[in-house]
């Protein structure tokens, strides 16, 4: 399916740029930054397009994950100092006691709550709730640790040991935690936000919830990677791009897909015919009588029908591609093909519907899923109704060296095959007069 691809393409992407970060900082090419000081910026640039991406796309989840990875990136930066040395880590002192275990703790937590939240604004009473909290956490660990200004060292001091100890407690033996710097509270949150997105994930395959669930495998290899020399700047910098780079996929999407049917829609339409050499073949395609269904059965059940047509248009051959043109219209674009030969292709397409077993969802379903996916089935005696769906397709060509050849008058031609095609009986393929 459609929306199904891009969704496994965002999926390689995430994986692809946290095995390169990998790969960069750790493989054959291991890349020893030449300007450190620039690399200390890479994730702090890319959170900062993303972010401004995120917010003008209204993403407030991603506009909070990008300002966490950044957060992450300085924060880990002054818990374990560059000229520690490898190997070092975050060390014993308050760093290594207090600091980088709180990081490594309410980092994840923040980032999955933030994530299994919905998308409330930014700079909403919603959204500055989360830049409080943060800045709250943020302000107590720095108490804790005697960093903040004005805040008397003896007056933490119990609260300070407490802490130490809860941040370092063992629920589980000492091998848990044997083979990293991440104490135990800190893998159990990371665990379980990264199951509970995983779950989110796979259930709803949504870019967003893979973006975020790639920020937080970013942000557990950096933590777990702190004693490598530019290491976690490679994981979070990689985190922040996969992130961005699905918000690009998503504008994309915006701007050439139909959000109904998941097919191009008709400016992707007008881009590839620019495009197009000078013999191709353009289908216009029509449900029949689709106003019944709405009035019939409801909104819902002609979109749903929308869906289950556009699904079978969508697996056209011959080299065929679908887009919806609009309302309960298609156009199936053949490059490089004549008339003749898309006829018996789009005669297939138009059996196909006509006997696919259409079974609509029941009421219930709609009602708490209003974008359900549609749904197809053989031979299964279903309580839900069948439907019976058929189009009608008019079929033109253009030709090297044909006159009115430019896609307006393909696609009028095509519109007056169709027209004849409805007048004809429906539920039939007709092809315009060539000449
Ligand atoms: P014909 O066989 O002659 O094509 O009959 P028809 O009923 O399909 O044609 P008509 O143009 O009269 O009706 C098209 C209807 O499609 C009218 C409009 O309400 C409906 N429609 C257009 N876009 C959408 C949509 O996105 N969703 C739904 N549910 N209905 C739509
Ligand atoms: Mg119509
Ligand atoms: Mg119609």
């Amino acid at each position: 399916m459609v929306n199904g691809n891009r969704f496994w393409l965002a999926a390689l992407t995430a994986a692809g740029m946290l095995a390169a970060a990998w790969a960069v900082a750790f493989g054959h090419w291991a890349v020893v930054p030449a300007a450190p000081d620039l690399l200390d910026k890479l994730p702090y640039a890319i959170a900062a397009l993303g972010a401004g991406l995120a917010l003008r796309f209204h993403r407030s989840r991603l506009v909070f994950a990008f300002a966490l990875l950044a957060l992450a990136h300085g924060a880990l930066a002054a818990v374990v100092p560059a000229g520690a040395g490898p190997g070092a880590g975050p060390g014993a002192g308050v760093n290594g006691q207090l600091l980088y275990p709180a990081l490594a703790l309410l980092w994840p937590v923040t980032l999955t709550a933030v994530a299994l939240s919905r998308d409330r604004g930014v700079f909403t009473r919603g959204g500055l709730r989360w830049w409080v909290a943060v800045a709250l956490m943020a302000a107590a660990v720095l108490a804790l640790a005697g960093r903040l200004p004005g805040v008397p060292a003896g007056l933490v001091a119990p609260a300070r040991d407490l802490a130490v100890a809860g941040l370092h407690f063992r629920l589980l033996g000492p091998a848990f935690d044997a083979w990293t710097w991440l104490p135990q509270p800190a893998i159990l949150a990371f665990l379980l936000g990264g199951v509970a997105l995983l779950v989110r994930v796979v259930r709803d395959q949504a870019t967003d919830d893979l973006a975020l669930l790639g920020a937080l495998a970013a942000g557990a290899l950096a933590l777990h990677f702190v004693d490598r020399p530019a290491a976690p700047t490679w994981f979070l910098a990689a985190g922040a791009a996969a992130a961005f780079l699905a918000l690009v996929q998503q504008a994309y999407g915006l701007a050439f897909l139909d959000e109904l049917t998941g097919l191009p829609g008709r400016r992707a339409l007008m881009t590839d015919m620019a495009r197009l050499g000078a013999r191709y073949a353009v289908a216009m395609v029509d449900i029949d009588h689709f106003k019944r269904f709405n009035d019939k059965h409801g909104h819902d059940v002609g979109d749903q029908v929308l869906r289950l047509v556009a699904v079978e248009l969508s697996r056209v051959g011959g080299g065929g591609r679908a887009y919806r043109y609009g309302g309960e219209e298609f156009t199936i674009l053949f490059p490089g093909a004549t008339a003749a030969d898309a006829q018996p292709v789009l005669d297939a397409v138009r059996r196909a519907v006509a006997e696919a077993d259409f079974r609509l969802r029941t009421r219930q379903r709609l009602k708490s899923n209003p974008n359900p996916r549609p749904r197809r089935r053989r031979g299964t005696a279903a309580a839900a109704p069948r439907l019976r769906v058929t189009v009608s397709m008019g079929v033109a060509e253009a030709r090297p060296g044909g006159d009115g050849d430019a896609p307006p008058q393909v696609i009028k031609a095509a519109d007056k095959a169709l027209y004849r095609a409805k007048a004809g009986g429906r539920n039939r393929v007709v092809a315009a007069p060539s000449g």
